[in-house]
């Protein structure tokens, strides 16, 4: 096992609003949490991923895990129509750019106003802790979401580190949970596609995976 984390004291006040975007980047974050005495909730706001089998396959896994820890989990909107309204355009932006700074800016708004609405001084997300998204551009999101609120702050610790990023994944295999092959939206399963086909690889098929299983032979 990997060390454990220095004990989380959270800043700005006493009750935390989690964006989780999926079970395995949660995990870890909520661990650290019931650990600490932080009393958080988990806000489940992520129109982005599609289709609807993955959306439900990824909140399942992570209302399992709020339920075995007791933890609220707030099961908010799928208002696909909204985000890709938002997208239009940006259809081919690659990840990383501007579609991504929409996307966060629109899950981060919706937890922001939950926050103000029901009395929650902090709100942090899970998205950070992925190797594979900019700490940066999620954490300028996370900063313009709550500017419109005097009495709420973000919080943009740095999940990954002290061994973060690999209780994570420890936490994952030991819960086997779902294991995602793509960022959530439509564009990204079309460009992960894509590269697979450019490499000889299958196809993405939803469902199939689990953290702690064997990579088909495929792979
Ligand atoms: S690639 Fe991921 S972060 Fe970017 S727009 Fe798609 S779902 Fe959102």
């Amino acid at each position: 096992m990997s060390a454990q984390r220095k004990p989380l004291q959270l800043p700005g006040g006493d009750r935390l609003l989690l964006h989780s975007c999926c079970a395995p980047c949660s995990g870890e974050l909520m661990e650290a949490f019931v650990v600490a005495g932080i009393d958080y909730s988990v806000f489940f706001y992520n129109p982005n991923i599609h289709p609807l089998k993955e959306y439900e396959l990824r909140k399942e896994e992570n209302i399992r895990f709020a339920q075995k820890h007791g933890v609220p989990f707030i099961d908010a909107d799928y208002d696909t129509d909204h985000w890709f309204a938002r997208a239009k355009g940006m259809e081919n932006e690659p990840e990383r750019g501007i579609r991504c700074t929409m996307c966060f800016d629109m899950r981060f708004e919706r937890t922001a106003l939950y926050a103000h609405e029901h009395g929650f001084p902090v709100m942090t997300t899970s998205l950070g802790i992925s190797r594979w998204k900019n700490m940066a551009q999620i954490n300028d999101s996370g900063q313009r979401a709550v500017a419109p609120y005097p009495g709420l702050s973000y919080w943009d610790y740095n999940w990954r580190k002290d061994g973060g990023s690999q209780r994570m994944i420890e936490i994952s295999k030991r819960e086997r949970f779902y294991q995602q092959e793509y960022c959530g939206c439509v564009y990204s399963l079309r460009d992960t596609n894509r590269h697979r086909k450019a490499q000889g690889r299958e196809r993405i098929q939803l469902g199939v995976m689990f953290y702690g299983d064997d990579p088909p032979a495929s792979d």
